[in-house]
């Protein structure tokens, strides 16, 4: 079951907690797991706040157990009672607690043995490990941050310490440099740099105030898929922001979901919440009017926005906050219009996707072991969502059991330009919702039929989907998502009234630019262009005025020489405005 990889990264956990213990005796040790690319460790360690600042200690020490070569074996725990007494003794509370709950299943300790034959340290583990610590090859550590026992507020605070390891010193210089790439596009640091959100204290956390360059790029993605939607037998509706609780109980959400519901204060006794989903207010839509078969699909879109209670410990940037806006919608269609229905959400996905080139890799998710409805209708439910992946010739990975209880689901994985994953879109089947609120609608035979009800959002939240592209493109956005996509810089004042006309120019074709006109020298207002990421910069001196044309410098390629504006407006014909 273990990769090469996880073993040697669970090996250097290991050799992690054995050189904490030597620097810091007081350290006690609680869990160490890999993890995606690495591996952490808890430690307690009283009066000891640990920093980056020692790390070279520790890998330091790392790398005198490495050296040594320690031989790792084995041993079984014949008396695991005795040994939870002697894990006590030795203050190790948190080994004795696992070993008390995993004493029925043959634990055993593992050991660091010198060439002498003496045992230097031990964990309590179920391997597998390499044959000794000497085949740790390439490792580094990354960060620390504090951690919970069991990840429990109220149990003891924990010092957790992450780190990578590596088959060889070639793979870790190359994982540590996607590391800094990745680091070099934090939406949050880039948004410092470029003015683009901002969260307040006196606002509360995890609530974003959208600032002009990144709400010009909201907009503009926003009208992008308002029009692709319209065009494509979408009705774009939009729904309240609170309703009462009682809609809440009918939909379910009060039983399943009240932890991250912001409730209100009574209005005229009556108890309201924030929405936390769109999907109730598109079914009362739905079912204001009766509706035939003939009407069949209906499909309700919204870019609507919700509230969710998080925790503030696990708020981060854009991708978690507490209000959030999805680009959701809501399809009512009849069984046999399944399969059509979850093609053309895939056509859609495409379009979008493609439009910001990203990939995606996709998974479905069946029938869970809790479930409500009857076998048959999961029959009909999954089969439908992988005939419509095939049909559009899609790779897809299945989660067996991992459906929400109310349906199968379709998740889509997008890659950025630097290949980390990111969540995208989901196509999900609710047998659910139709039941509890009563849809209905009246087949061809006169007969009353419950719908079938798909929910489904692309970008998923708007803010993550931001983060995303903030990321994706290092800031550097594509044309049409630029507030300012052409920087008219003059030379000096006398060129201002030249530049004045280009303006008037570009602005009557749509094309959205600004002038500098700040006294400032032209290759300081050339570099501010260039770090701002405007797309084009215009500069014009005496030689460009004399001869009625411009001097075009693009951010990537430089310097694109002299033109007149008629040849620079075929230069950018190709860009989406
Ligand atoms: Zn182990
Ligand atoms: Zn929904």
């Amino acid at each position: 079951m273990n990769s090469d990889l996880e073993i040697i990264r669970h090996t250097t956990a290991h050799i992690l907690a054995n050189a904490v213990q030597n620097l810091y005796p007081q350290a006690k040790i609680a869990i160490g797991p890999i993890i995606n690319d690495g591996f952490y460790y808890d430690f307690f360690i009283p009066e000891v706040n640990l920093s980056p600042q020692d790390f070279e200690k520790i890998e330091a020490e790392m790398k005198k157990i490495i050296e040594k070569r320690y031989k790792i074996i084995a041993k079984e725990i014949s008396d695991p009672d005795k040994q939870i007494k002697d894990f006590l003794v030795s203050g190790e509370k948190f080994k004795a607690e696992l070993l008390e709950k995993y004493k029925d299943q043959n634990p055993t300790l593992f050991a660091f043995i010198d060439e002498n034959g003496k045992e230097i340290w031990s964990d309590l583990c179920k391997g597998p490990h390499l044959r000794n610590t000497g085949e740790v090859k390439a490792f580094k550590l990354l960060s620390v941050s504090g951690a919970y026992w069991h990840g429990d507020e109220k149990a003891e605070s924990l010092q957790r310490i992450y780190g990578t390891a590596w088959k060889n010193k070639t793979e870790l210089a190359e994982y540590l440099q996607k590391l800094e790439e990745a680091e070099k596009r934090d939406h949050r640091k880039l948004s410092k740099q470029h003015e683009l959100f901002s969260i307040h204290e006196e606002a509360g956390p995890g609530l974003i105030h959208w600032h002009p360059k990144l709400a010009f790029l909201r907009n503009r993605v926003e009208n992008f898929w308002k029009d692709l939607h319209e065009d494509n037998g979408y009705q774009l509706v939009y729904s309240p922001h609170i309703a009462r609780a009682k809609l809440w109980d009918i939909s379910g959400h009060s039983q399943f979901y009240s932890e991250n519901m912001f409730k209100l204060a009574p209005i005229d006794e009556q108890e309201y919440v924030l929405k936390p989903m769109n999907c109730p207010f598109h079914i009362l839509i739905f079912n204001s009017t009766l509706h035939s078969y003939r009407e069949l699909p209906i499909r309700i879109a919204e870019m609507g926005t919700v509230y969710r209670f998080e925790r503030s410990g696990v708020l981060h940037g854009l991708p978690r906050v507490r209000g959030f806006t999805q680009d959701d919608a809501h399809v009512f269609c009849t069984e046999t219009q399944l399969v059509s229905e979850v093609c053309s959400i895939i056509d859609l996905i495409n379009i979008i996707y493609s439009k910001f080139d990203l990939t995606y890799s996709v998974e479905l998710s069946t029938r869970p072991e809790e479930r409500i409805g009857d076998n048959s209708i999961w029959d009909m439910a999954e089969t439908a969502l992988k005939a419509a992946l095939e049909n559009k010739n899609i790779a897809y990975e299945i989660n067996e059991g991992d459906g929400a209880f109310y349906g199968p689901k379709i998740d889509f994985k997008l890659k950025d330009a630097i290949g980390r994953q990111w969540q995208g879109a989901t196509i999900q089947v609710d047998f659910n919702l139709p039941e509890r609120f009563d849809l209905t609608y009246r087949d061809s035979d006169g007969s009353e039929k419950r719908p079938v009800m798909l929910h489904r959002a692309i970008f998923g939240s708007l803010e993550r989907f931001t983060a995303l592209l903030i990321e994706h493109y290092a800031a550097a956005f594509p044309f049409w998502l630029c507030e300012t996509q052409i920087m008219i810089l003059p030379i000096a004042d006398r060129h201002n009234e030249y530049c004045e006309k280009l303006y008037t120019e570009l602005k009557s074709k749509k094309i959205k630019c600004k002038i500098d006109s700040r006294g400032e020298k032209i290759n300081a207002k050339i570099r501010d262009a260039q770090i701002s990421q405007t797309p084009y910069m215009l500069i014009v001196g005496d030689k460009e005025m004399g001869e009625n044309k411009i001097a075009v410098r693009e951010r990537r390629k430089g310097d694109l020489g002299t033109m007149t504006l008629d040849e620079f407006l075929v230069e950018i014909k190709e860009q989406d405005l």
